[in-house]
């Protein structure tokens, strides 16, 4: 690992003014579950890593009268244990749950879990985001099992490894980032992108700025998610689903099936509001078309399916058994 200068400023302006213009040069260190394997791994060397720990205002939940605020640097464990997320954000909470590893969210925050870097082995092994050899994809022809089905048509196969993203986006929420210029307000389906270019990021943060808070409308719905894994923590699902159906109509946000979370409208307007079971079970169907599987991974439509119906029934008191 190269050396680095470690800063811990006890505000947000001093954080802001530490972090520099351009990717790499300075990195953000939250609650540093995944920074620190980067850092090791080579990912990233910076010259300088810039830890929240100290900012108090970054972390905290914040209950309005029509929405509930969430410090980025807050910690996962403290989300669960929020009632009112509970009732208006359980697609976010069950998100949580699901990564089922206490070292993990005693640890892990909120923004880091939304800004992580994507888990591609090739990616992790030093081949870029990308996984290009001499000109060549690796992910193409390579092991893909655990790749992108949708959205995979560019360079960037990997899928977005947050779990909290697409609970975040069916919820509606609000992203503030803060940088030299002030403030801006991004929806979370805005703020994952998908990289066009080596040097580009998965997510609309500017290298100076920092995710501040996350906005929940305290909206009457009913929200879900779920997960399909190999196994119960320390690892990430196959396929995610969330759903928040409320009086506006029924988001369906997929996880790990694309380079960004995967909004699916047209599995939210086959649903319009009908929540049987054949409805739920049409609307898997309706998410899954479209996909592009790659060689090794054509099991996450199926996959995709069961996640949609299962999340459907779950956010509306059907669950049925796994
Ligand atoms: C074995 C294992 C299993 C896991 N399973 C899951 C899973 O199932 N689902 C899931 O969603 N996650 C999973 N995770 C990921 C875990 O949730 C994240 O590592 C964690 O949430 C990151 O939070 P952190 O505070 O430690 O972030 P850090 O490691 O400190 O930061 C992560 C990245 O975000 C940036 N960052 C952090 N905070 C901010 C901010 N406020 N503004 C701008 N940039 C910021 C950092 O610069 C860095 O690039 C798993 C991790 C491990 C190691």
């Amino acid at each position: 690992m190269q050396d680095f200068e470690y800063t811990a400023p006890t505000s947000l302006e001093g954080v802001i003014g530490l972090l520099s213009e351009t990717w790499g040069e300075t990195e953000i260190y939250a609650g540093g579950t995944d920074l620190v394997t980067c850092l090791k791994q080579g990912l990233t060397a910076p010259r300088r890593v810039v830890s929240l720990r100290n900012v108090k205002e970054l972390k905290g939940i914040t209950i309005l009268d029509d929405s509930i605020e969430i410090g980025a640097a807050t910690t996962l464990t403290t989300l669960l244990g929020n009632a009112e997320l509970a009732k208006h954000a359980t697609a976010l909470i069950q998100a949580i749950e699901g990564i089922n590893s206490k070292q993990m969210i005693n640890v892990g925050t909120l923004g880091g879990d939304l800004c992580q870097r994507p888990r591609c082995w090739f990616y992790r092994n030093g081949y870029g985001l990308f996984g290009i050899e001499d000109g060549k994809s690796l992910i193409e022809d390579g092991d893909n099992r655990y790749h992108a089905i949708f959205g995979n048509d560019g360079p960037a196969k990997f899928v977005s490894a947050s779990s909290t993203g697409p609970a975040l986006i069916a919820l509606g929420a609000s992203l503030i980032v803060s940088g030299p210029e002030g403030e801006r307000t991004i929806a979370a389906w805005d703020f994952f992108q998908t990289p066009q270019s080596e040097s580009d990021r998965e997510t609309a943060l500017k290298s100076n700025e920092v995710l501040t808070k996350i906005i929940i409308p305290k909206n009457e719905t009913q929200s879900a998610t779920y997960e399909i894994r190999h196994r119960a923590g320390l690892d990430w699902p196959y396929v995610t689903a969330s759903v928040a159906i409320g009086k506006e109509g029924t988001k369906v946000v997929l996880g790990h099936v694309a380079p960004t979370p995967w909004v699916s409208d047209a599995a939210g307007k086959a649903l319009n509001g009908r929540v049987k079971k054949a409805d739920a079970e049409k609307a898997g169907e309706v998410a899954a078309e479209g996909a592009t599987p790659l060689s090794q991974n054509a099991y996450k439509v199926a996959m995709v399916k069961t996640a949609v119906k299962r999340a459907v029934l779950r956010a509306t008191g059907q669950e049925e058994e796994a």
